[in-house]
């Protein structure tokens, strides 16, 4: 549990950040809370030769509204996103999601960047980005990028953003007005989901439900057909893959994910 030796340096801003990342290419990996980083490298499935902090990174810390979208900086944490007004008004999706992760520890230091760019299926935050139709912002040595969600998270722990990259915000549609719901099962109380379900509006996110975040596709389009929320949500694992595990199997997934689907939309009050 000790992990292999590493070059810590300290960025105070987003330029110097990317300075280092393009001085030592793969062999760099940014920090941010090391909620997720620390384990992996602990375990040494991940040894980065250079570990770059940005914890300090104000710059990547607030919420806005700009026009109908929310803005969130990369660096915000969980517990910023569950008091935060903004949020409150215009994606409380993602505030009440962000509440649900592990414990208050882990919320003052997980942020939300570290979480989507660590991109592990079984994370409350992907989802609902992907629910409510977000976008990424990342910046590299070339500029800015903007990645939607739907073209984020291409595997388990995979995402197109380069070694040489950092996210720096992502922002929302406006949600205000949406019915909403999330409806996380899990073992134990903090824990992560064994099963997530995140509503905005008819936009429906699966956690754990396969090696990425997904929409539930075809509950969407019997929503949009008019289906009533009970027969909607009987296809919530269409299209899934969710993982098996001796704590539970891909069947009891897919059982969960249509129960966990019927509850979050009668919560929410869709169809
Ligand atoms: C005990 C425990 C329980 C947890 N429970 C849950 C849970 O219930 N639900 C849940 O969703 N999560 C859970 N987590 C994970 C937690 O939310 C993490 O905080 C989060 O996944 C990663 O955020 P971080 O800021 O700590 O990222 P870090 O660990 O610092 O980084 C994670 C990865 O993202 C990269 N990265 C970080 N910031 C950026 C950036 N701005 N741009 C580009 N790359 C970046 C890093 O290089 C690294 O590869 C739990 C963690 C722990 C330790």
């Amino acid at each position: 549990m000790i992990p292999a030796e590493f070059a810590y340096r300290r960025a105070a801003t987003v330029d110097e950040a990317l300075a280092v990342l393009a001085e030592h290419g793969d062999e760099a990996k940014l920090i941010a809370g090391g909620h997720s980083l620390l384990p992996l490298m602990k375990l040494r499935f991940a040894a980065p030769e250079v570990v770059v902090d940005i914890a300090a990174l104000t710059e990547l810390k607030f919420v806005r509204l700009e026009g109908d979208e929310v803005v969130i900086g990369a660096l915000s944490r969980h517990h910023d996103l569950q008091q935060d007004p903004v949020l409150a008004e215009h994606a409380p999706l993602l505030a009440h999601a962000a509440g649900t992760v592990g414990d208050p520890q882990v919320r003052h230091r997980g942020t939300i960047g570290g979480s989507l760019a660590h991109a592990d299926a079984a994370a409350d935050l992907p989802a609902v980005v992907l629910a409510a139709g977000g976008t990424l912002v990342a910046r590299g040595p070339s500029g800015q990028r903007r990645i939607p969600a739907a073209e984020f998270f291409l595997g388990p722990f995979t995402t197109p953003l380069e070694p040489d990259e950092l996210l720096t915000e992502i922002r929302l549609p406006s949600q205000a007005g949406l019915g909403w719901a999330f409806e996380k099962f899990t073992r134990r109380a903090m824990d992560w989901a064994i099963v997530g379900v995140a509503v905005t509006g008819h936009a429906v996110g699966l956690v754990n439900m396969g090696g990425t975040p997904l929409r539930a596709g075809a509950t969407e389009r019997a929503l949009a057909e008019g289906a009533t929320a009970a027969d909607a949500a009987r296809l919530a694992d269409e299209g899934t893959s969710p993982p098996e595990e001796p704590h539970a199997s891909a069947d009891y997934r897919r059982h969960l994910a249509r129960v966990l689907t019927g509850r979050a939309l009668l919560r929410a009050g869709v169809a």
